[in-house]
This record gives structure tokens, sequence and C-alpha cells, in this order.
């Protein structure tokens, strides 16, 4: 394996969970996540349920009660879905929706592999190119040093080396949005803004979410705006000049939370088009370095984890033939993935419609007048991503 973030560290515990040993190689000199919030479907909880994690997750998460989209010019509620109702719950077999600090969704996966005597992990370790050489793969690490293995997954992120020599595609595509991120000890968030709901002020080139963290001990901030001065960056800090003045005109609920923050990491949000086909032999790619998405379906590390079980699965089914197992993987993922990948794009741009198309977005999204109140909600526009998968259980007929 190769990255030891989010993906990386599930298909570990995966892989080993199914018997299998697994080296990680990471570039860093510690296995840790940088950022703040991860937001997580009904589908990666069952996920969890397949990992045996959700024990552990429960102990960090926070279960929101709706997630709603404001208007960030009129104050107007837009749209709001009930994730904290009994038929949320009932629609997608038990499974709930929960938001998790990314260092503890991280921990508790790191804490699960070391866990596991199957899994080695190594970190300094920086993966330059791999080599297939039939009967098995051989990582070259920089510095020289060589390591011969099984199969190889490129579970190295955006920037992935791997991938780059799988399918030589250029550099990821920057998509002209920027994340601004910052967290708040709870007792810094003024109570009339505090709310256990995902929050989302989408305004013409922005939007800020808001959520609460870790038990309710913290508040998870992303204000995210439209410019063209970045080309790159990834967790540097941010210019909160430029940050005020893209959000001026906004709700003064929006001004007062971006006031309570000094310093912001910035994040220059880049995805990629789909691909159809990411294995060659015994290599193939998982999470980010496969498939990167904006985030704004907040599911790049579910589909990260989503493959992480499915290629294992397949791995054990094929009698860990891998090249076979990761043609059978890359099948039942690139078609999920890739409506992930498009619609997320489709969201920003809604959440950033400005002018005609802001009230046509409000007009279509709100419920009709003749809608009753009475009405048990409805979550079939969510339900092909939330319902999830199926765990392979045999090979592909
Ligand atoms: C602002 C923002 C908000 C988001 N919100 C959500 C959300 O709410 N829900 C959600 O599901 N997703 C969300 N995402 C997406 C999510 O963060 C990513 O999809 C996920 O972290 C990808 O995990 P990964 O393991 O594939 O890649 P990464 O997290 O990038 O991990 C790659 C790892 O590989 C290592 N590495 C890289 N190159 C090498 C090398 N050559 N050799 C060795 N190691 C290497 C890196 O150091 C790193 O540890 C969000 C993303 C952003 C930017």
């Amino acid at each position: 394996m190769l990255g030891g973030g989010i993906g990386g560290l599930a298909a570990a515990l995966a892989l080993a969970r199914r018997g299998r040993a697994v080296r990680v190689f990471e570039q860093g000199a510690e296995f840790k996540e940088i950022g703040a919030g991860i937001q997580l479907g009904p589908n990666v909880y069952r996920m969890f349920d397949a990992l045996r994690l959700t024990a552990a997750i429960e102990r960090y998460s926070v279960h929101p009660d709706n997630l709603v989209m404001m208007d960030a010019i009129t104050g107007e509620e837009v749209i709001r879905l009930h994730v904290g109702a009994a038929e949320f719950r009932q629609r997608f077999d038990g499974y709930r929706y929960g938001v998790i600090h990314r260092g503890d969704l991280h921990q508790v996966l790191l804490d699960a592999c070391r866990a596991e005597r199957a899994i080695e992990l190594q970190t300094l370790k920086k993966g330059e190119r791999v080599e297939d050489l039939g009967d098995r793969v051989l990582l070259h690490l920089e510095g020289g040093e060589r390591v011969a293995g099984c199969a190889l997954i490129g579970a190295d992120g955006l920037w992935s080396r791997i991938r780059a020599q799988l399918l030589a595609d250029g550099k990821p595509r920057v998509s002209g949005h920027i994340a601004y991120r910052a967290v708040l000890p709870r007792a810094e968030v003024p109570d009339d803004l505090w709310q256990n709901n995902v929050v989302l002020w989408a305004g013409p080139k922005t939007h800020l979410v808001h959520y609460p963290l870790r038990r309710g001990e913290l508040y998870n901030l992303v204000a995210v705006f439209h410019s063209d001065r970045y080309e790159e960056g990834w967790d540097v800090f941010g210019d909160a000049g430029e940050l005020h003045r893209k959000f001026a005109h906004e709700r003064p609920e929006v001004k007062r939370l971006l006031d309570k923050i000094n310093v912001w990491k910035m994040w220059v949000l880049c995805d990629r088009e789909p691909v159809r086909h990411y294995s060659q032999g015994r290599v193939t790619l998982l999470g980010d370095a496969a498939h990167p998405m904006l985030q704004y379906l907040a599911q790049g590390a579910n589909m990260a984890i989503e493959d992480a079980v499915v290629l294992a699965a397949y791995a054990e089914i094929s009698g860990w033939d891998f090249a076979r197992a990761f043609r059978w993987y890359e099948d039942a993922r690139y078609l999920r993935n890739a409506r992930v990948q498009t619609t997320a794009r489709y969201y920003g741009d809604i959440y950033h419609a400005s002018g005609v198309v802001r009230e046509v977005r409000n007009w279509f999204l709100a419920p009709g007048p003749k809608a009753d109140p009475g009405a048990k909600p409805s979550f079939e526009g969510v339900a092909w991503l939330y319902e999830g998968i199926r765990i392979p259980t045999a090979a592909p007929g």
C-alpha cells in the first residue's frame, strides 16, 4: 500500500481483516490527517460495520439533526433534509448520518491497523514508481530502496505518483474554488449561532458550511469562494482579508462566524475527469488517487472507504489473484465514483448560483405551496448515494 491516509489505512485494514498481510508506506514522518471535519453518510457506516469500527467511530462522531441550505443573501431556508429523523434511519437500514473530526477518523483507522499483526506501518517512505514483474511487483522508494510484494495499491492521494505512472494524464484540474477551514472551540461560538445541524449558507460564488465536531466540543467552519489567484495550495495559511471581501454582502450570521477566526488554513480544490480504467496487472489505485472529487457531496473519504471494502472482498474471492481482483474492483467501482465526481461539480454550481439562477434554485428546491406539513419526509433524492453498496460475496457473474 502506498499512502497512509484514510483510503490507504482503510484498505490495509480491510485486507488484514480477511487474513492478508499488508505493508503501508507513508511519505510523512508520522501517520496523521490534517484538516477538520468529515461528513459520514449512512453508506459509510455500512462499511464501518463491515470493518468492525462502528463502536470506535461513535466515541467521536456527532449525529446532526438536519442538513440545511440557507440563502446567504436573504437568510431564507432553501431546503432541509431531516437526517436525524427515525424515518431516515429506517430508510437506510438503520444507518445514520454523522460528522467526525478528520484526525479522529484517521486515529480510529490507525489504532485498528496497529492492533492487526498482519499490518506493518512504515513512515518516511516515499514511493517513486512501481514495476510489475508479472508474478510480483517492485516498489521503488526515494533513496533507492526497493520493496517486493504481491501487488501494489496506490492510495497516494490527489497528486498520486502511481497514477502518473499508470495513466500519465497530467495534473489534476484546478477548479478555481478555494476552501478556507478552521475549527472553533464550543465556548467561542455564540449560542444563537450554534446548531446541531450541518448548515450550508449558499451565496454568489461562495458558501460557508458549519457543524459541530467531536461530541460537540468543536465547531467546524469551511468557507469556499471562487478565486483565480491560487494555482496550487494545501494546508497553507489563507488570506483572511480576501475571505472577508468575498463574503462582504452576506448575512450577518455568516460574517459573525467568519469574524471569530483569525487563522485559516487553505485548500485549492481540484478534481479530475472520471476514468474507466485505473488498474494495470498487479497495480491499482484507490481513493483520491483514482477519482479525486470536489467535496460538495462530502463523499471523497466515504468513497475511499467503500473502495477499500470492495477491493479486499474481491481480492479474497479471487483466491488472492490480484490482477483479476483489481479488474473486478475497478468494474464494480468506476460508475459510482464517477457519479459522485460529476454530481459534486453540479452541486457546486447550485450552491454558488447568483442572480436569477439563484432565484430559480430557491424556487425549485423550496417545498411547494401545497406541501403537506404532516407528510412523511422523503429521502429518495439521496437514496442512490446513501443506500450504499452491497459488499461482494462472489465473483462477478
Ligand atoms: C475542504 C474539504 C472537505 C472535505 N469534506 C469531506 C467530507 O465531508 N466527507 C468526505 O467523505 N470527504 C471529504 N473530503 C474529501 C476527503 O478529504 C478525501 O477524499 C480523502 O481524504 C481522500 O483520502 P485518500 O486516502 O485517498 O488520500 P489522502 O488523504 O490524500 O492520503 C494520501 C496519503 O498518501 C501519502 N502520500 C502521497 N504521496 C506519497 C508517496 N509518493 N509515497 C508515500 N506516501 C504518499 C500522503 O502523505 C497521504 O498520507 C473533503 C475534502 C476537502 C478538501
